[in-house]
């Protein structure tokens, strides 16, 4: 089912609650990276055209339930001031009778900006009493946080079940290009899964296993499976406590005919500022960590994904904050950039890399999801999605 869209409910006039997903990285008073709040402007931009009274609430960092004087949206509000090109103000805290006179005076076409919602100790427990706190602010709710759809929060969840509730572009964007990942994907599908540690990618390679034409694997993750199948990996990154379950995902993968690739070559060094050296999968020195998938691996990789119709891509192939071992993860954007079918990016850094890159605008989704988009993948019903109710068949008009 699809959840309902804000665009068919009549807000001229009428106080909106939007949850956004602004949780940028700050440098100091400044917004390093404004992705995300470019990625919400599509909905507050059609909330204001269309007459709403906007109030706007995300989260920022982890300030666990008190007032955090480095996590004050002040930059937010200013970053996306600009790029609205007019004044967002913030209101002086997240609820309370202050908050509310000054949504109550909101006018028509105009957006105010919560201060951090996890300043407020209910948020992450989802309380009732902040729940009603938040709804008394609005008329109307609008969830376009896909990136905190995984959490049972009072501005997720709770606010949904007191105001009438809708989805904003960029969930229901996010759920179509990821839930098409699961219900239709074109065959040849192939995922490319790397990062630090397999123990996070369990269960989205359980459910990939399922759908995938080929698994790729990188990163520290792969060692695990290089030492499961008997290669000495030295220091490398692993978990070798999850040989057996690696040692049995290759089973499935063999019995379904998934072709399960791990890298044929590495490139190793004693220390991430260690001289590097490309070497076999089976000759990784003792007293080295490989810290990337090497040129042949890269180029088997680049010619599996160049015959896909689907992609999905989560982490990178190897440390690529480091110039000497960014690389692999380099060529893997590249050729996921070309693939000429419809491809998919989810994960913080994986999606840094591909920004870093200047590759984004080639890619069909970058999901801004992170740990939203590996629980979704792994077939979970993330609980922010649940509280929004599907659209009637009156609603299904063109977006
Ligand atoms: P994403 O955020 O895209 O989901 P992860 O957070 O799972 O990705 O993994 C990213 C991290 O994995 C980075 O910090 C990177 O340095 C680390 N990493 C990748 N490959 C290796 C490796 N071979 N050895 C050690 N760390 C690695
Ligand atoms: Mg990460």
């Amino acid at each position: 089912m699809v959840m309902r869209s804000h665009r068919s409910a009549d807000v001229a006039g009428r106080r909106v609650l939007l949850r956004a997903d602004l949780n940028v990285p700050l440098a100091g008073t400044q917004v390093a990276d404004d992705s995300r709040i470019r990625a919400a402007l599509p909905t507050v931009r059609s909330l204001l055209e269309r007459g709403a009274r906007v109030v706007l609430v995300t989260h920022l960092g982890r300030p666990r339930g008190m007032p955090v004087e480095g996590l004050r949206v002040a930059p937010v509000a200013d970053r996306l001031g600009s790029l609205l090109g007019r004044p967002v103000p913030v209101a002086p805290g997240v609820v309370g009778a202050d908050v509310e006179a000054i949504a109550a005076r909101l006018a028509s076409g105009s957006v105010l900006l919560l201060e951090n919602v996890r300043f407020e100790p209910g948020e992450e427990r989802n309380d009732s009493i902040l729940s009603r706190r938040l709804a008394a602010l609005a008329d109307v709710f609008v969830n376009d946080a896909f990136g905190a759809a995984h959490r049972a929060h009072a501005s997720t969840v709770g606010v949904a079940e007191i105001l009438p509730a809708y989805a904003g572009d960029l969930m229901l964007a996010e759920v179509r290009a990821l839930g098409g990942l699961l219900s239709r994907p074109a065959a040849p599908f192939v995922a490319v899964l790397g990062g630090a540690k397999v123990s996070d990618k369990l269960g989205v390679i359980d459910t990939l296993l399922d759908r995938v034409d080929a698994l790729l694997f990188g990163g520290g993750m792969a060692n695990t499976f290089l030492a499961a199948e008997g290669d000495e990996i030295g220091r490398s990154l692993a978990e070798p406590d999850l040989a057996d379950r690696a040692r049995e995902l290759l089973g499935r993968a063999a019995d379904r005919g998934v072709s399960l690739l791990v890298p044929d070559d590495v490139v190793v060094a004693p220390s991430p500022d260690g001289p590097a050296l490309t070497v076999g999968r089976d000759a990784i020195p003792a007293d080295c960590s490989a810290f990337d998938i090497g040129p042949r691996t890269a180029r088997t990789y680049s010619a599996v994904i160049a015959t896909a119709k689907t992609v999905f891509w989560n982490g990178p192939l190897g440390m690529a904050e480091r110039e000497a071992f960014a690389r692999g993860t380099r060529a893997i954007a590249e050729a996921v950039a070309a693939c000429a079918g419809t491809t998919v990016i989810g994960g913080g850094d994986s999606v840094a890399a591909v920004r870093a890159s200047g590759l984004t605008d080639r890619i069909d989704h970058v999901s801004t999801g992170g740990g939203a988009s590996l629980e979704f993948l792994e077939g979970r019903v993330l609980p922010g999605v649940a509280a929004i109710p599907d659209a009637s068949p009156a609603d299904s008009g063109p977006a």
